[in-house]
């Protein structure tokens, strides 16, 4: 494995860059693994990552249909927080973010963590509320939050207008939040899985699993059958699918969530800010661009597009509450299929069939949890005992009543 440092940086500028080698290999399949990883996004390959560096588990794959990263993990807009309202949330986000503090030295690769501050508005007197209930509940639990004044946020953020048709009436600011590239926390992972013994399969679609006496024994793939002794399946908006083939439900529904970029303008927004009441999310990528979020369509879909009145809905929001942006061009947009959960809280759990275990219900929010949901999940299928950080977030809660309520934090927040 390349290891990036100074002198190898010089020492590849002096030949043009020619000489690096590949990020990670490109393996064929083997006939059995001892752990077989459904679906190549971020959290797939962090877990197999965990598995081979932290678990002692290295026979393992990461079966991916297309390409790593093509699915929502490389469509986010890339927000990382950890201001959820429960205790078992406040433990799962935070594990992340802690993770997420020294994720670029652990992977020699520079994810482009940025802890620029996250500022969750308030537009009304029921979002005081919340932001009140919430803040308390994150100090209560240690993590870091301030409530700050509409004058503070000006001062932040001195191009907003304040007083719009849903005037801002203060804020919550986690500054501990901020971004990471997407791009690179795929490929980080991906090549210290690589290194670490793990072989990534792509252009290989799971296409139902091999069952013997209710106890998964391997896959069906598009490049023929994989036998293993536990396969974990993260697959995003796609796991209802991949439950369905498994024999069970999965308690998900898909929506297309949208994203779009403006052209690259000089730096300008120091901070991401949220705003659930108006719907829209922007911070400043490095290269300059406007990362917008918008909202899900209202409908289940799996096409990868999104209705146009959502961008319409989301760039009115955008060009109300920062009217400076009202000429700025959009440059791209997109979709991607968020798999959704009645709690908005994520699904890391067991399932009715033995050695089976399942990693999904990110929602619109599962970016910021990648380092932490792929270590959480690694330990569950290593022990075969889900890790305590993982065991309130059981697709049984959903029988239980034990539902983990995060609808104020999460239902249209990214
Ligand atoms: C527009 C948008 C904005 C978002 N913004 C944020 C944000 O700001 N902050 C945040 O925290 N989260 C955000 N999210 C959510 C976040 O992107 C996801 O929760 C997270 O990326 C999920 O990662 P993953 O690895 O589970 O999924 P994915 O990256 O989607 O990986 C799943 C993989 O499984 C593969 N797969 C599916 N079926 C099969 C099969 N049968 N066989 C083999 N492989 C299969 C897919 O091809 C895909 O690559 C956003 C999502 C979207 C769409």
């Amino acid at each position: 494995m390349a290891h990036f440092s100074v002198f190898s940086l010089v020492r590849n500028a002096l030949n043009y860059h020619k000489d690096w080698p590949r990020q990670w290999r490109s393996p064929e399949p083997k006939s059995h693994y001892d752990v077989i990883i459904v679906g190549g996004g971020a959290h797939g390959l962090a877990t197999a990552y965990y598995l081979a560096t932290e678990c002692g588990i290295t026979n393992v794959a990461v079966l991916e249909r297309a390409w790593i990263g093509g699915g929502n993990s490389g469509r986010n807009t890339t927000i990382v927080r950890s201001n959820y309202l429960w205790d078992e949330s406040a433990a799962l986000y935070d594990h992340s973010v802690k993770l997420w503090e020294g994720l670029s030295q652990e992977l020699n690769y520079n994810v482009m963590f940025s802890q620029r501050g996250l500022l969750h508005l308030a537009h009304s007197v029921h979002d005081m509320q919340e932001i009140g209930r919430r803040g308390s509940a994150i100090h209560l639990n240690g993590i870091d939050s301030e409530f700050v004044t509409p004058e503070k946020v000006k001062e932040m953020v001195p191009f907003i207008n304040l007083n719009c048709r849903y005037p801002v009436m203060g804020a919550l600011l986690q500054r501990r939040g901020g971004t990471a590239l997407h791009d690179a926390v795929v490929w980080g992972y991906a090549r210290g899985a690589d290194a670490a013994g793990v072989d990534i399969i792509q252009n290989c679609e799971v296409t139902g699993f091999k069952i013997e006496d209710n106890t998964v024994v391997g896959v069906e793939t598009s490049r023929g059958d994989i036998m293993a002794n536990k396969v974990g399946v993260v697959a995003a908006g796609h796991s209802s699918v991949m439950a369905e083939m498994a024999g069970f439900r999965m308690p998900l529904e898909s929506f297309p969530l949208q994203a779009l970029v403006s052209e690259p303008l000089k730096p300008l927004v120091d901070n991401v800010i949220m705003s659930n009441g108006v719907h829209a999310y922007i911070s400043q990528s490095d290269k300059g661009e406007l990362v917008i979020g918008a909202s899900s369509d209202a409908y289940t879909s799996y096409s990868q597009r999104g209705g146009f009145n959502v961008i319409e809905d989301t760039l009115q929001a955008i060009c109300e509450l920062y009217p400076v942006f009202k000429r700025v061009k959009m440059m791209r947009q997109w979709a991607g299929i968020v798999d959704v959960t009645v709690d908005r809280s994520p699904i890391i759990t067991k399932t009715p069939v033995n050695n089976l275990y399942f990693n999904c219900g990110w929602g619109t929010g599962g970016f910021k949890a990648t380092p932490g949901s792929g270590n959480v999940f690694a330990h569950s299928i290593a022990r075969g005992e889900m890790h305590p950080v993982a065991e309130p977030f059981s697709m049984f809660r959903f029988h239980s009543g034990a539902l983990i309520d995060e609808g104020a934090a999460a239902a249209v927040a990214h």
